[in-house]
């Protein structure tokens, strides 16, 4: 099934779920930036909210903030009980340290997962699993490749696909060229986080290798991925309607698993 049908069925369900529910869902973002990407994503969050019948609030504040004053607002949704997940959107600006603020959500409301006690893992790996396992990819004794060592993608990913029993390789910007073409000759699942655009190219890769891009490169006004389109394998996810949607599914996932655990 495309990532498309996929997601829309998955969010259908969700949103029948919902309807069902006494209590609204509530999911909270707090917002300090105002740049045309980060506009974006909240609105695109938001939107999922609303159609699938979840009760979605952004709270904006100045980029002027202090960190100090940026902790209050968070523990006031800590506290707040009628809110069950909170998002605090990713970039901060420059006087907020952003390595403290993930550690100040509440791990049982930290939907994206950034928390090392959160109740879930990052969104997009976490869809990724979701989506393979959907359309029945075998991950055992299978040879993952995942390239870019982040936190919320590379390294959890390699984390998740090891503990399907993949034999996982991180690769990073400083594996040699030889290497990495030795590693995707040989790769089943390949997974590509970096930001570079169409870096998977003239690559040697095994007819039925599963290749998943993460990446999301602007270039005029258009989007592109890690990987150039239509590559020789099995299962290529697209660059845009791929991943992306799979990240803001999982998001909204969190939200119910995260409102079930409020209100048991
Ligand atoms: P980061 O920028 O945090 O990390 C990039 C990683 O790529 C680093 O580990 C870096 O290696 C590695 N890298 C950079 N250049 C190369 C190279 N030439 N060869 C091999 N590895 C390289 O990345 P993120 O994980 O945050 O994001 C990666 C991409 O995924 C971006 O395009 C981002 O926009 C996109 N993204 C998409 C999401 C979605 O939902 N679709 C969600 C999150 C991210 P090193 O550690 O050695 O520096």
């Amino acid at each position: 099934m495309s990532i498309k049908d996929y997601v829309a069925l998955k969010k259908e369900e969700m949103r029948k779920e919902v309807s069902e529910l006494k209590i609204v869902p509530t999911l909270a973002i707090i917002q300090v930036n105002d740049d045309p990407a980060s506009n974006a994503y909240v609105k695109g969050k938001l939107k999922d909210a609303e159609n699938i019948g979840i009760k979605g609030i952004l709270i904006k504040l100045d980029e002027s903030i202090s960190e100090e004053d940026l902790i209050k607002e968070i523990n006031k949704i800590n506290n707040d009980d009628s809110i069950h997940g909170l998002i605090v959107q990713m970039p901060l600006p420059k006087q907020i340290n952003e390595e403290h603020i993930k550690l100040m959500v509440d791990p049982k409301k930290d939907v994206d997962g950034f928390h090392p006690l959160s109740s879930f893992n990052p969104c997009t790996p976490q869809g990724i699993v979701d989506y393979l396992k959907a359309e029945n990819v075998d991950f055992a004794d299978k040879n993952a490749v995942v390239i870019g060592r982040s936190n919320i993608v590379g390294k959890p990913m390699a984390k998740m696909l090891t503990n399907l029993n993949c034999n996982t390789t991180i690769l990073h910007s400083k594996t040699s060229k030889k290497n990495l073409e030795m590693f995707l000759a040989n790769a089943d699942i390949i997974v590509i986080a970096i930001g570079k655009k169409w870096f998977l190219d003239k690559q040697t890769f095994k007819n039925d290798a599963i290749i998943v891009d993460v990446g999301i490169n602007r270039e005029d006004g258009k989007l592109y991925g890690d990987a150039r389109p239509d590559l020789n394998v099995k299962l290529q996810t697209p660059v845009p309607g791929g991943v992306g949607l799979l990240t803001r599914l999982t998001l909204m996932k969190n939200l119910l698993q995260a409102y079930y655990q409020e209100i048991k």
